[in-house]
């Protein structure tokens, strides 16, 4: 076998998103030597597409708002699955994240008295989402990336990790070990423009490879999310938690077909937008859920008011969490009263000026007038449910972020456990930030403590090698297009927003079926900027998250969150004592109940 490239680091992070900077460069700030890989542009991450903001309780708007009540938010948005000591840290240390991300010159809007100004999202108790126009991620990613170029570490771009290596024999004396996870030695992936491979030697790695929306048909989501640290992570020995829970998020573009999916930011509805259905009716009244009665205004003229005086009205049904929205809206196109391309109507132009339009939803004018040819300032737009994020990911020490593989830790989306069964908006880049740190600090000290760096044998890289090359050697084979097509259909036709027993019997024997073909994929041509390639080493990553979000989505026999059961209509208290974790069972998935870790009563007081 030829020589390949090598490279040695304390901490490997794979991801350039908002958590995988921010994990870089704590770890480098621990005094580690960090490398950096990522499967597109430095730059690109998915991060950059993050409109609304970042939920921290600064209190900038609402002096009433702190940690407390945004923990509170968080868990009752979560339906109370999540690790409560996520979310308590979460909400802890999110005004810190964003102070200091000031300090490395982010800018963000400001308050009429200079303070980082903060908008209303749905969920959120108070206005707390500290924003930029509706650009935030753009701001963030700017701030994150300039700061960890100016320190010098080190970038391998569009480059994509297909293999993590672990070391059972150094792992051996380690008690944690138990389960047959060996301690992580390092990574292997190809460059992208040439094909050719890469190895890491590394005693952390730090995941933050983000989500895993390519696996369905309509999403908000870019190319990159195939769930590639997913499933890396299960392959390692780690388990994924909460994988049936899938966010569809109530509004994403629904015409013309070439931008379905594409994200309609809830700034819009936090900023005054209303959801209509084909009579004019504001439909939300209808679907308000007991759970949130209490907080929740049921005539028009109380939510109109509320977004004045905060203090003695109650919310529009409009902000209620996302898993709500999409439900009704799903109901109301079911019903027969959707918009012409079967979507819901979302109107802001008849309830604010065209300038306050323009000057606070900047991208989302641009957005319509460009993509759809709608001028948002005059006309309603076309909206529907799109799948936008996962709640489920890699099962971590909520304080250092690492998973049951000893070295091996994850953040940012990819890490589970955080969101429950619904996560808030702007609680994602408030999440990367917070367990970046934290995730790149606990990877460094873990590395010191180690000494050594590990070293990885020729058999495993050969064995890497001829495994990613396997497409080459087949001839008129199935192809990846076609694949990741027929598994896009089976998600979303029948792992979608509403499930039922039958239909996930149904993709459970499809995907088996994908299975198999992709042992078959082939493609031509040569390794130099091959997609055909890229997507054939993708579709297993595709194929092991969906099978585990299936599997997940089966044996949970209620409904909650992200996870609607047309059988199983109701929420069950019996299956909020349980989380899923799959882990990987022979060559399929496995799955186990794990009893819910416990809150202390001093914060289990918050919700009386
Ligand atoms: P990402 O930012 O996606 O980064 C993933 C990185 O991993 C990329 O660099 C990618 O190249 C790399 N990668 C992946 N696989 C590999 C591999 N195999 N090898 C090497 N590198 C790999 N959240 C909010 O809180 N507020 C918002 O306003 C908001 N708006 C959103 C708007 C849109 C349109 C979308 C899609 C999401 C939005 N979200 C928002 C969610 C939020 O943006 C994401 O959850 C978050 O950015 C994920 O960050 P991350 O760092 O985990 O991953």
């Amino acid at each position: 076998m030829a020589e390949i490239e090598r490279h040695s680091f304390d901490v490997l992070v794979v991801g350039a998103g908002g958590a995988g900077l921010r994990a870089a460069i704590a770890a480098h700030d621990a005094g580690a030597k960090v490398g950096i890989v990522c499967k597109s542009l430095l730059g690109k991450a998915h991060t950059v597409m993050a409109e609304g903001g970042i939920a921290a309780a600064m209190a900038n708007v609402w002096k009433e708002d702190n940690w407390k009540v945004h923990f509170r938010d968080t868990m009752r948005g979560g339906k109370m699955l999540n690790h409560w000591r996520m979310a308590q840290l979460h909400a802890q240390e999110a005004p810190d994240r964003v102070r200091e991300l000031e300090e490395w010159g982010a800018l963000f809007d400001r308050t009429p008295d200079g303070l980082i100004s903060q908008r209303d999202f749905g969920g959120h108790r108070y206005a707390r989402l500290a924003h930029v126009g509706d650009r935030t991620g753009l701001e963030l990613i700017r701030t994150l990336q300039q700061r960890a170029v100016a320190l010098g570490i080190e970038v391998f771009m569009e480059c994509t990790i297909t293999k993590l290596f672990t070391s059972t024999s150094a792992a051996s004396t380690e008690k944690r070990v138990s389960a047959g996870a060996g301690r992580i030695s390092g990574a292997f992936g190809y460059w992208r423009e040439s094909g050719r491979f890469i190895a890491f030697e590394a005693p952390s790695v730090v995941l933050a490879t983000g989500g895993i929306g390519k696996s369905y048909k309509v999403t908000s989501n870019s190319w990159e999310y195939t769930g590639d640290g997913h499933a890396l992570a299960l392959e390692a020995g780690a388990s994924l938690v909460n994988m049936e829970f899938v966010q569809f998020h109530p509004t994403g573009m629904v015409w013309p077909p070439s931008v379905k999916g594409i994200l309609v930011t809830e700034s819009v509805r936090g900023d005054g937008g209303v959801l209509r259905n084909s009579e004019g009716r504001r439909f939300m009244f209808d679907y308000i859920p007991e759970f949130f009665k209490a907080e929740t205004a049921d005539s028009e003229e109380e939510a109109d008011r509320w977004y004045e005086d905060k203090t003695n009205n109650r919310r529009p049904p409009e902000l209620l969490p996302r898993d709500e929205v999409a439900r009704a809206i799903n109901a109301e196109v079911k019903a027969g009263r959707g918009s012409p391309h079967g979507g819901v109507f979302l109107d802001i132009a008849s309830r604010r000026t065209p300038e306050y339009i323009r000057r606070r939803l900047p991208s989302m004018y641009h957005q319509f007038k460009e993509l759809a040819d709608v001028d948002i300032t005059a006309e309603p737009m076309e909206v529907g449910p799109t799948c936008h994020y996962v709640m489920g990911g890699v099962a971590v020490d909520p304080d250092t972020g690492e998973s049951a593989v000893p070295g091996l830790y994850a953040a940012g989306e990819v890490a589970g456990g955080m969101h429950g069964a619904n996560r808030l908006g702007g609680n994602s880049l408030s999440d990367l930030l917070v367990f970046g740190r934290r995730t790149g600090l606990n990877a460094a000290y873990a590395a010191g403590r180690r000494g050594e760096r590990p070293t990885i044998g020729d058999e495993e890289i050969r064995a890497a090698s001829e495994h990613a090359l396997a497409p080459f050697g087949i001839e008129g084979g199935e192809n990846p297009y076609t694949v990741q097509q027929d598994l896009q259909e089976v998600m979303h036709n029948l792992v979608g927003i509403i499930r039922t027993a039958d239909e996930m019997k149904q993709a459970l024997t499809d995907l088996a079926a994908l299975r198999e073909r992709i042992t078959r994929l082939s493609v031509e041509g040569h390794r130099q900027y091959n997609p055909g390639w890229h997507l054939a080493l993708d579709l297993h990553n595709m194929l092991r998250v969906s099978e585990c979000i299936a599997r997940a989505a089966l044996e949970r026999t209620e409904s909650r969150g992200g996870h609607t059961r047309d059988d199983y209509p109701a929420t069950d208290d019996s299956w909020g004592k349980v989380n899923l974790h799959c882990r990987l069972d022979g060559d399929g998935v496995g799955i186990t109940r794990e009893p819910l870790p416990q809150m202390p009563d001093d914060l289990r007081e918050l919700f009386n």
